[in-house]
């Protein structure tokens, strides 16, 4: 065992007589760790912690705060190789990438540290003479906020940074799955300077802590990053007690490619997008729609790259993929692609799980997927592409909206009318044409549909964690 993940409730807090769960290394299911599971008892102190943390957070100037955030982020870049290694180790991504994540944790964290300072007001005039009309911001108050594992630490920071730049305090509920790097993320935050009370980390069972939690009177903000199902029900939790919610749940991203672009090239961009991270991101390209003249060349070089890639242990610098992050990725992966053979889809590669040791699962291609395999609306969050063909723009346009997700899409052309449209007619909350620019600190990250509400990046997602005030004054007469 390497590392003990550990509560912060107002302090670093020792196992003390928690029970522990381990924490398994998805590359050899070896246990790695062990996280102390939060009572009740730990809930109800982190909820008072936070209410005296919001009130001392909350009147610090915000150039104060500022200063303390952008400490964090380099204390996230000085330590991005702990924070990295621990990442792998518990989610299984390879090393490379983890060292993205890291610094793009702290990349967020300054950006955030940034725009807090922006937070403005406005004068409005008023109707009469000696009246004064002020809209002013305030942060909305403690936040009980929800990360997955899939990027342990980026998906964190977005949350943390967002409600700690606009002023809240927050309790974050980490992923039970992959703990460590994000202690240590916590750690960076609070060796910089942030309240101790304004930042709790806690673990447990993800259901006694969003019921405890959302229903506190002291929590006046929700934020989720995870699937569908889990969403709506903490969405109906918070609608219970009237409060707001941010909503970054699952997406089945389509890609639409045109026959005006290179295949082979296309092809090659976007299979190093989809096999990244394994496929167990949001935002991953996962039904292809490619256009008649160009979909078997661009079918045979996506197959030819998914059964050369090197998949393996993420510390290996050979890899170019890891295992995925748990055993119940594997059996929901092998479900979705027999049924889809069943139903009449051509298997190209992978399909299953490689070997018995570790969560590995080959690389997957798919094509001629009738509509109703069940993977063409079930998100399979794993290393699977679905490519089918098309014939008419307004049919790509349409299949690629026929699923309950509104996400992210994708589209290839070279036609500027044509890309155009795609930003108009994909329905979904980002589009990125002719490249991969999503989910960078400046810009909004949120989807439609069932993906969820609220927005996570750029300036939507520091307005997330404040709330309009109106002041209104006269002369006194
Ligand atoms: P899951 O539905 O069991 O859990 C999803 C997440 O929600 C996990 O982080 C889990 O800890 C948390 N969770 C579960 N029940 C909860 C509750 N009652 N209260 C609070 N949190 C709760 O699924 P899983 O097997 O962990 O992940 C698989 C699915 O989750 C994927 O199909 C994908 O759609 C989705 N997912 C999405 C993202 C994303 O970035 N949007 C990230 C991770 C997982």
């Amino acid at each position: 065992m390497t590392y003990q993940p550990k509560l912060h409730i107002g302090e670093w807090l020792d196992a003390g007589g928690r029970e522990l769960l381990p924490v398994e290394n998805p590359a050899t299911g070896v246990t790695v760790a062990q996280f102390p599971v939060a009572t009740i008892a730990d809930l109800d102190h982190a909820l008072e912690c936070s209410a005296r943390g919001f009130s001392v957070w909350r009147t610090k100037p915000a150039l104060q705060r500022s200063a303390i955030l952008r400490r964090a982020a380099e204390l996230m870049r000085e330590r991005k190789e702990l924070i990295a290694g621990l990442i792998t180790l518990e989610q299984g991504k390879p090393l490379r990438e983890a060292l993205l994540e890291a610094a793009n944790g702290a990349d967020i964290t300054e950006w955030f540290a940034e725009e807090g300072r922006r937070a403005y007001g406005r004068v409005i005039p008023a109707r009469q003479p000696g009246i004064m009309q002020i809209a002013t911001v305030e942060p909305i108050g403690p936040v009980a906020a929800f990360s997955p594992w899939n990027f342990p630490v980026s998906q964190a920071v977005r949350k943390i940074a967002g409600s700690l730049a606009a002023g809240c305090s927050i309790i974050l509920k980490g992923p039970e799955d992959t703990p460590s790097s994000v202690c240590e993320t916590i750690r960076c935050y609070i060796d910089a300077g942030v309240d101790a009370d304004a930042l709790s980390l806690v673990f447990g069972r993800p259901p006694e802590i969003s019921s405890h939690l959302i229903p506190s009177p002291v929590i006046r903000k929700v934020s989720f990053t995870g699937s569908v199902p889990v969403g709506k029900h903490l969405a109906m939790m918070a609608a219970e007690h009237m409060k707001p919610c941010t909503m970054e749940l699952g997406g089945h991203g389509p890609a639409v490619v045109f026959d005006d672009v290179d295949p082979a090239k296309a092809a090659a961009e976007f299979a190093a997008f989809k096999f990244r991270n394994a496929g167990q991101v949001c935002i991953s390209p996962t039904r292809f729609f490619v256009q008649d003249a160009v979909h078997d060349t661009f079918l045979e070089e996506f197959v030819s790259i998914a059964t050369k890639l090197k998949v393996g242990v993420g510390q290996d610098e050979a890899s170019q993929m890891g295992p995925l992050a748990n055993k119940r990725r594997i059996d929901a992966l092998e479900e979705l692609v027999t049924n889809a053979v069943a139903v009449g889809a051509t298997l190209h590669c992978g399909g299953e799980r490689i070997g018995n040791q570790g969560n590995f699962f080959a690389p997957t291609v798919l094509s001629d997927i009738p509509d109703d395999a069940r993977i063409m609306q079930e998100e399979p969050f794993g290393p699977v592409a679905l490519i089918n063909r098309f014939t008419d723009e307004d049919e790509a346009w349409q299949r690629a909206n026929a699923t309950a997700y509104g996400l992210a899409s994708y589209a290839y052309t070279r036609d500027g009318d044509r890309a155009q449209r795609a930003g108009e007619k994909l329905d979904s909350g980002m589009v990125s044409i002719n490249h991969f620019g999503l989910a960078t600190a400046e810009t909004p990250f949120g989807g439609v549909k069932e993906s969820g509400y609220g927005r996570e990046g750029g300036i939507e997602g520091l307005d997330a964690y404040l709330i309009t005030k109106f002041t209104t004054r006269r002369h006194y007469q």
